[in-house]
């Protein structure tokens, strides 16, 4: 998949060249989970799958177009007027209403979508059609706003115009990471720093339905809402939980399930700090700060499966893999293992059919280095 790809769409779409093409990666999160909604920091880099979107301007048209070559149904829409619509191409007429400004006004616009980035698998392909969206529209008019600014649109969009509550975290991963560099943000601050980091990751889908994601999640959420809330009568200068330090939250005798959830968030975010430090230092991830992070999801924030616990222990046993644990919010979805490439590589098809075996359900699994975030691919303008 490459922008050539995604050009050659374009014309069997609309007999034309585009003007413009961008592509946007997805993403895993390399440590801190559960940290984004309690002010914390995390670590994701951007993986080699990526979404490219093609537009062409069409001042003279009353109507704008959309066809991905992953949806059979297609969009028409008037980008003057948008309205939700529930469909998918929501995470593009939403990039659309919110974008234009004083200086940047947007003509209707012909736009293809092509991806090998797999959907609603927890790799963030929302995150990716926004980004890639939006930076496609910023090529096509001219609009200087920095990057940052269009991935803080992009989460806006996600949250208020799609309706789905996420963290800042996929769409800064997938518009400011940077090849070879994993991308440390204080969620807090929206600070970002790139790391370098030049492991393989291998990522593990574990084929389980995040059915009861939403429920559990939420839950988890109030807890933490309510653990901040107890801590605060000890210290009303706390500024988000995470920012509270383990023995803090020891001697406040929080209740017991309260306890461990912010046990994990205060532990995660030191351990982030520590796993930044390491990959400064030597280069390497720190193998046992993962697989502490998993086993403080496990007991602590209880978010794990059978699932993805078998994974962790059979990553484990492999010569070569540094550290593995549950990547995402968890109750499914995937896991990584981080570690040397070969190794990875020789050990996935194993890893798969033993999964299969003990488990009944075929995991997809995908080996990737730290890639480039966002990038204009073409730019006729
Ligand atoms: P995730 O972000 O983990 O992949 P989400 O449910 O947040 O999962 O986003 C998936 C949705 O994004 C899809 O249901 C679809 O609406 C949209 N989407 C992702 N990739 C594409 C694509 N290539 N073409 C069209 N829509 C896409
Ligand atoms: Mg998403």
């Amino acid at each position: 998949m490459n922008a050539d790809h995604a050009r050659h769409y374009f014309r069997e779409t609309f007999a034309a060249e585009p003007d413009v093409i961008a592509s946007a990666p997805g993403r895993v999160n390399v440590i801190g989970e559960h940290l984004d909604y309690n002010g914390g920091q995390v670590l994701p880099m951007a993986i080699d799958r990526r979404i490219y979107v093609a537009i062409k301007a069409r001042p003279s048209e009353t109507l704008s177009r959309v066809v991905s070559e992953n949806q059979s149904v297609s969009a028409e829409f008037d980008i003057q007027a948008i309205l939700r619509s529930g469909q998918w191409w929501d995470y593009i007429t939403g990039i659309c209403a919110a974008f234009p400004s004083r200086d940047a006004r947007l003509p209707q616009i012909a736009a293809v979508v092509t991806s090998d980035l797999p959907s609603a698998s927890g790799l963030s392909s929302s995150a990716a059609l926004e980004v890639s969206t939006c930076v496609s529209l910023a090529a096509l008019v001219a609009d200087k706003r920095a990057l940052k600014d269009l991935a803080l649109l992009s989460w806006n969009v996600e949250n208020q115009f799609v309706g789905v509550a996420v963290g800042v975290m996929d769409q800064f991963a997938s518009a400011l990471s940077v090849e070879g560099h994993a991308l440390h943000v204080w969620c807090d601050t929206l600070d970002v720093e790139q790391v370098p980091m030049k492991e393989a990751v291998l990522i593990f889908d574990t084929a389980i339905p995040r059915s009861l994601r939403t429920s559990q999640f939420n839950q988890r959420r109030e807890e933490c809402d309510e653990a901040l809330r107890l801590l605060r009568q000890r210290d009303p200068e706390l500024e988000n939980l995470a920012a509270a330090h383990p023995d803090e939250v020891r001697a406040a005798h929080l209740p017991a399930t309260l306890e461990k959830r912010a046990l994990h968030v205060t532990e995660e975010n030191l351990r982030v700090e520590a796993l930044v430090a390491g990959l400064k230092k030597s280069g390497s991830v720190s193998g046992e700060t993962l697989y502490a992070s998993h086993e403080s999801l496990r007991t602590q924030y209880e978010c794990s499966t059978p699932e993805l616990d078998w994974f962790v222990d059979n990553a484990r046993k492999i010569a070569g893999v540094r550290g593995a644990r549950l990547t995402g919010a968890g109750w499914g979805g995937c896991a990584i293992a981080v570690g040397d490439f070969d190794a990875l590589n020789d050990a996935k098809d194993e890893l798969c059919t033993a999964y299969e075996s003990s488990f009944r359900r075929k995991p997809k699994v995908w080996l990737t280095y730290a890639a480039q975030g966002v990038r204009v691919e073409l730019n006729n303008q």
